[in-house]
């Protein structure tokens, strides 16, 4: 089955509702115009079409794009996505919103993404490294160590970026590991970057949960989504006393009101690649269901646009920590609001990944290895200060937390392009 068009239910393109977003929190800091046109705009697009030849030896030309939104506060970083309902615009607000999240989590990066058209789930092996390579034969233009360090994302794992690792370090005649990030840990992969996003977001979650006075052990969750951030998400929380009582992905949900074995479903759902497959103690229920299941906590962690005007009103949530990226509209943000929901933004609730990619590059760069211990120490320590500096600010300034995760962001980009200047 294909996975649900990412635009399917939205009132407006992700774009237009990063930019909305991007231009509220600017107004609110009285940014002057110079930089926000500055940042309105990606710095780079690039756009390639990439022949392949698959089995049967017809050549097929996908469409692909690298996006470098900003490089003010350091090289740029995002991750790449093979899905068929990829468009530039979409890469443009993926690559924005990387910009806004690497500067709340402050690692010094900038912001970037890449996607190719393509379902890879009808491709072969051979067929998806070869697209893979000659993608990266294509951006290797743009990207490097110093320069652009692409990651996995939506249907792309630790071997896409071993190939992209290979295929660039090819072309420059000498092994570049940090190239990439995301990378299997043999070939210079992190030690606690699969389960880095899922942590991060369990970790702002359990500091929102101290500041509202939300007791975890027994709070129910429901998690869209059972891919790298859901399922990981849904086993940490389950660890720390959560009962997770709904989860979904592409092909359906379960449920079961006593808590359901996260751990179990993801060990089934890595072999199937379906958590219908999962034959234990749950109840089957419509996807969209797990949306709308009463719960202190609701993690989406699918695809974007997922809660818009159109459920907003069925889901019943007192947290939503949005594990993937745009995964509410402003229309539905707005409607939630109004009725209480605290929403932890996707550019504060996802960012453990790419702050774990960071300490890959780092170490890649170093040469040397940390242990997992110390991985998720730092993580912690990142996730639950950049948490606490948003809520603060949001209590300060009596706004949301998207909108003070912005000010935050906004504040940090602009002020690096002010202190570099524009050349000449
Ligand atoms: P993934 O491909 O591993 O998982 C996606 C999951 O969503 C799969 O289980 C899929 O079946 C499910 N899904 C797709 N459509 C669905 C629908 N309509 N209803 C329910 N489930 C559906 O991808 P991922 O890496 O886990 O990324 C998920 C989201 O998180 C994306 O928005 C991505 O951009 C974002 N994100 C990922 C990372 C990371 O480190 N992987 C970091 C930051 C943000």
């Amino acid at each position: 089955m294909l996975q649900m068009n990412s635009s399917e239910h939205s009132e407006k393109s992700m774009l237009a509702v990063t930019l909305e977003v991007m231009h509220r929190a600017a107004d609110r800091l009285g940014l002057d115009q110079s930089i926000r046109n500055v940042i309105s705009k990606p710095q780079r697009i690039l756009s390639v079409a990439v022949p392949v030849r698959m089995d049967d030896g017809r050549i097929e030309v996908f469409d692909g794009y690298r996006v470098q939104h900003s490089l003010a506060r350091g090289p740029a970083k995002g991750g790449i996505r093979y899905h068929p309902e990829v468009t530039m615009d979409e890469v443009v607000a993926l690559a924005m919103n990387m910009t806004w999240k690497c500067a709340v989590v402050d690692i010094p990066y900038g912001g970037a993404k890449g996607g190719v058209v393509v379902d890879p789930t009808q491709l072969s092996i051979g067929e998806l490294e070869r697209l893979t390579r000659r993608f990266t034969s294509e951006i290797s233009i743009i990207i490097g160590p110093e320069k652009d360090i692409p990651a996995p994302d939506v249907n792309t794992n630790a071997q896409v970026m071993a190939w992209v690792m290979d295929t660039y370090s090819m072309q420059m005649g000498y092994s570049i590991p940090s190239v990439v990030t995301g990378k299997p840990i043999e070939i210079g992969g992190s030690l606690g970057r699969v389960d880095a996003t899922g942590r991060g977001c369990v970790y702002t979650i359990v500091e929102l949960a101290k500041k509202i006075n939300l007791k975890l052990e027994g709070a129910t969750v429901a998690v869209q989504g059972f891919g790298n951030v859901g399922s990981h998400a849904a086993v940490i929380l389950q660890d720390i006393g959560c009962k997770v009582v709904a989860v979904s992905d592409v092909h359906g949900a379960l449920y079961n009101e006593h808590g359901l074995d996260c751990r179990a479903i993801q060990a089934v759902a890595a072999k199937t690649g379906s958590i219908l497959d999962y034959q234990g103690d749950a109840e089957e229920i419509p996807r969209e269901q797990a949306l709308e299941i009463p719960v202190d906590i609701l993690v989406p962690a699918a695809l974007g646009n997922q809660i818009h005007a159109g459920n907003a009103h069925r889901i019943n949530a007192k947290i939503i920590a949005e594990g993937a990226n745009g995964p509410t509209t402003n229309e539905a943000d707005e409607i939630l609001r109004s009725r209480g929901t605290i929403i932890i933004p996707d550019i504060l609730a996802n960012a453990g990944g790419v702050t774990v990619s960071y300490f890959e590059w780092v170490q890649g760069i170093q040469s040397l290895s940390w242990t997992e211990k110390q991985v998720a120490a730092e993580l912690e320590r990142r996730m639950v200060s950049s948490f606490n500096q948003v809520y603060e600010r949001a209590q300060r300034e009596d706004v949301d937390l998207r909108t003070a995760a912005y000010l935050i962001a906004i504040e940090r980009v602009a002020q690096a392009i002010r202190l570099r200047g524009i050349f000449p």
